[in-house]
C-alpha cells in the first residue's frame, strides 16, 4: 500500500516506470477530447466542485484515463469525501500515476497525472482515511468509469 511518505518521494526523486507510453500532439488531443476534458487533462485545469458525473457513482468498476483508456483506479478504493470530486485511497497500481510537486497559487501540493500520458487527474493530499491516510481527488472529467469487471 502506498503511503504519503512515498508519494513524497516519488514527487522528488521521480516516479516510478509505467507499462507503456502514450504520447499525442495537442492537435490530437484537441481533436479526441470534450473542450472540457481538454482543459481540465491537457492544461491542468479543474471542474468546479460538485458538478462531476463521477462524483456519486458508485458503481462497481475501474476508473480508466480518459485521455489514453489506463486504469488509474477503481470502486473498491473509492470512497464519499464530500469534497464535491472522485475520492480514492490509493491507486488501482503503484506505477499507474505520476506525482509532482506543485506550487501554484501560493499552495504546495501533490499534483497527480496518469503515468501513461501525463494528463492531468488532480491532487492527493494526506488527509484520506486509515489505512493508507490518502486522499487522491480527482477531477471526474479525467475519467471513464468502465463497468466491465474482468
Ligand atoms: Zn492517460
Amino acid at each position: 500500500m502506498l503511503t504519503w511518505k512515498e508519494v513524497i518521494n516519488f514527487s522528488v526523486k521521480g516516479n516510478p516506470t509505467p507499462d507503456k507510453r502514450v504520447e499525442k500532439t495537442e492537435a490530437e488531443w484537441r481533436a479526441q477530447l470534450t473542450p472540457e476534458q481538454f482543459r481540465i487533462t491537457r492544461h491542468k485545469g479543474t471542474e468546479r466542485a460538485h458538478t462531476g458525473e463521477l462524483c456519486t457513482a458508485y458503481d462497481e468498476g475501474k476508473y480508466n484515463c480518459v485521455c489514453c483508456n489506463t486504469p488509474l483506479f477503481d470502486s473498491t478504493i473509492k470512497f464519499s469525501s464530500s469534497t464535491g470530486w472522485p475520492s480514492f485511497t490509493q491507486p488501482i497500481k503503484e506505477n499507474a500515476i505520476k506525482y509532482e510537486k506543485d506550487t501554484t497559487f501560493g499552495m504546495v501540493r501533490v499534483e497527480v497525472m496518469c503515468n501513461t500520458c501525463d494528463g492531468h487527474l488532480g491532487h492527493v493530499f494526506p488527509d484520506g482515511p486509515e489505512p493508507s491516510g490518502l486522499r487522491y481527488c480527482v477531477n471526474s472529467e479525467s475519467m471513464i468509469l468502465d463497468k466491465e469487471i474482468a
